[in-house]
């Protein structure tokens, strides 16, 4: 059933920008701070499959650990949450009102479109240590994906009649981030192993053994080895 996950569509934008954070005062007087985002001012997208194209998508968004990579990512693959999926110009932002069952306004929320950078930058730090957990077989990974089950779901289940068989089981995540986690945990529970590289700290497959990720890793980490070994043998020598 599981690889119905692999349907799940997404859609990317051909320009992205970084926006400052901005704040917003409702009418009631109350201050919505928001920070970093990243936002598409594309009208239009091309859909794809992300899980189905890229089978280890969540090693390429685990390696993510600053804006500059984060924006180089949504440029590839597309934006991470719903908000970050809603074009919009640069300086957008909507309010809605909650109302009373009387037609009273209760309060009113202030929405800005865009993928928020801290968070995601936090996501893709989560997906780097389930990974280093589980290559470390660290008692830590339990505990992390224990907090996972009192989280809101990563998906939810749809069913739907099929011409063909009768009726289609779909998972369906709420948005890139969500489906990229899935990967990840799916995976980890298949026993697929990723190994960090010991000169870059990028996640990358190999067999079991390898320390780096690329020949030039493993040349770059020699060659600064070799150079401190020369600079600490001259400094014996000059003693
Ligand atoms: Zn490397």
């Amino acid at each position: 059933m599981f690889h119905r996950l692999l349907e799940f569509v997404w859609t990317r934008y051909s320009h992205y920008e970084i926006v400052e954070p901005c704040t917003f005062t409702t009418g009631d007087g109350e201050r919505w701070e928001f920070g970093r985002r990243i936002i598409t001012i594309a009208k239009s997208g091309d859909e794809y499959y992300p899980l189905k194209d890229y089978p280890y998508l969540y090693r390429a968004f685990a390696n993510v650990r600053n804006d500059q990579l984060l924006l180089d990512f949504v440029k590839l693959y597309g934006p991470l949450t719903d908000e970050g999926l809603t074009p919009s110009s640069p300086k957008p932002h909507f309010t809605s009102s909650v109302l009373m069952l009387d037609g009273r306004k209760l309060n009113e929320v202030v929405y800005v479109p865009g993928d928020q950078i801290d968070r995601c930058l936090k996501e893709a730090s989560w997906c780097a240590h389930i990974l280093r957990y589980h290559a470390k077989k660290s008692p830590q990974l339990h505990a992390s994906i224990k907090e996972l089950e009192v989280r809101p779901s990563l998906c939810t289940l749809e069913i739907e009649a099929d011409p063909v068989n009768g009726v289609r089981m779909v998972l369906e995540p709420k948005c890139l981030l969500d489906a990229i986690k899935l990967q990840l945990l799916e995976s980890i529970s298949n026993g697929v192993n990723t190994f960090e590289c010991a000169a870059c700290g990028d996640w990358f497959s190999k067999k079991s053994g390898a320390k780096f990720c690329s020949e030039k890793c493993k040349d770059s980490y020699h060659n600064a080895k070799n150079k401190k070994q020369r600079a600490a043998k001259l400094n014996v020598l000059r003693s």
